[in-house]
């Protein structure tokens, strides 16, 4: 069990963080393979014996399954993201109890914790315990289903090829997803929002709604065993305040507050949604204060510099986490990022509009290509720009003069396509938050197959 600081991989981790400030997530390659690597040892597969009567299923699908073993049954803690997935992690923890299944909880409703229920129920119907408000989340943006569908596929890296492969971020890749919440059971207890004191299998359970990463989280509480499951309000990585897959706003004040909550229960085992069980009260406490106040400061300097004028693309640069947080292994941005987060807030609070004028009204991108190729000397003179850049691997600026030159005229389309292809892969290569590793990866692939449209869409 990891206790934060004590192995090499961590250790190393840590150092090699160091390399990369201000929220910044790229480093050199060899550098973010290897911080990947040393990430993928928080889900390798196996389970874990936390205390006596738990055990945690780790890196069986992208998520954590649990088992609670009590008098004359044991309860389950999430179920994965389908049947044949938790089937394996339950044949895994069947080892250490053979007891009837009475209860299932979903910590909250994302598909990776809900989706392999049937395959812990078998033919009995036990209770299945959820927030009242379960399911919100998804709900409120179903409309835009297709599109999240597909830039889901590219956060997660679910077509790429092995080679190009490292980690989801909290989470493996190449995870079974054919049989997507086939094994969903909807819940029949509804714990309501001052939660809910317990005894399940002569086991003494506390839920505690807890919104966070979605309004319809809890957490969980043994307090004989001082075992707290967290769901997906705490992970091994900075936590991921806005999906770049398209998320309706994640309440960034609540997150942290809950996460504070947590803290005051003084867990002397800390079960998260992903990534490794903690051991030790002064461990886990440190943990979830120090992420409680990673969140809490990155919203209290993103609303300040909002109330100050400034819009989200100046505030995204600026914003960083304060120093003494900065070198903690749970906090590197594998998977959620300062600058996102910066954005979402901003988004979530005022609207996409920063306050300044001019992006009242903007020009549109094929009138703005045209401008820029006049400014820089014409259609040739911005290509070859573009090109330098690539050769210099000022990646960023290149992709922006690429897509530039796609609306022009007298462009040359394919070979700004290709400039693109190539830049994508050198910022893939070099960035270690797996989302926009994998999101690079995948979109490069998606424009060299030919995937998208003319205009890349
Ligand atoms: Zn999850």
């Amino acid at each position: 069990m990891h206790t934060g600081s004590g192995t090499v991989g961590l250790l190393l981790v840590m150092t090699l963080a160091g390399a990369a400030a201000g929220g910044e997530t790229q480093v050199e390659p060899e550098v973010a393979s290897k911080m990947l690597a040393s990430q993928t040892e928080q889900f390798e597969q196996q389970v874990v014996e936390v205390t006596d009567n738990v055990y945690t299923a780790v890196g069986f699908h992208g998520a954590n399954t649990s088992m609670i073993v009590g008098t004359d049954g044991v309860i389950i803690v999430d179920t994965l993201f389908g049947p044949s997935s938790a089937a394996r992690a339950f044949e895994a923890l069947r080892a250490y109890s053979d007891k009837p299944v009475k209860a299932i909880i979903y910590t909250h409703s994302h598909g990776d914790h809900t989706g392999g229920a049937t395959a812990f129920a078998g033919d009995k119907r036990p209770d299945i315990y959820a927030t009242e408000n379960f399911g919100v989340a998804e709900g409120a943006t179903a409309a835009a289903g297709p599109i999240k569908a597909r830039r889901g596929s590219r956060q997660f890296g679910r077509n790429l090829s092995p080679s190009e492969t490292t980690n989801r971020g909290v989470a493996p890749a190449n995870t079974a997803d054919h049989d997507r919440g086939k094994g969903f059971i909807p819940p029949n207890v509804r714990v309501p929002p001052e939660g809910l004191k317990t005894t399940i299998a002569g086991v003494d359970v506390e839920f505690h709604p807890a919104p966070g990463e979605t309004d319809d989280a809890m957490f969980l509480w043994l307090p004989d065993e001082k075992v707290l499951f967290a769901g997906d309000n705490f992970y091994h990585a900075f936590p991921n305040l806005y999906a770049i897959r398209g998320t309706a706003y994640r309440n960034v004040l609540n997150w942290s507050e809950s996460v504070a909550k947590m803290a005051e229960f003084r867990p002397h085992f800390l079960v998260p949604g992903h990534t490794m069980p903690v051991r030790g009260e002064e461990t886990a406490v440190a943990m979830l204060s120090d992420y409680s106040e990673a969140i809490r400061s990155v919203y209290d300097q993103t609303v300040q510099g909002m109330n100050e004028g400034k819009g989200p693309d100046q505030l995204a640069h600026e914003v960083d986490l304060p120093e003494h947080l900065r070198d903690k292994p749970y906090l590197i941005e594998f998977y959620g990022t300062v600058p996102h987060a910066v954005r979402a807030i901003y988004a979530g609070l005022l609207g996409w509009f920063d306050g300044n004028p001019t992006t009242l009204n903007p020009l549109g991108p094929k009138v703005k290509a045209q401008k820029v190729a006049a400014l820089a000397g014409g259609t040739r003179k911005l290509t070859a720009q573009m090109q330098a850049a690539l050769v210099q691997e000022d990646y960023q600026w290149a992709l922006e003069l690429a897509d530039h030159v796609k609306w022009l005229e007298d462009g040359d389309r394919e070979l700004a396509r290709t400039v693109k292809i190539a830049a994508l892969r050198g910022l893939a290569a070099r960035e270690y938050n797996a989302p926009n590793r994998n999101y690079y990866q995948s979109y490069a692939n998606e424009l060299e197959s030919g995937a998208l449209s003319e205009l890349w869409h």
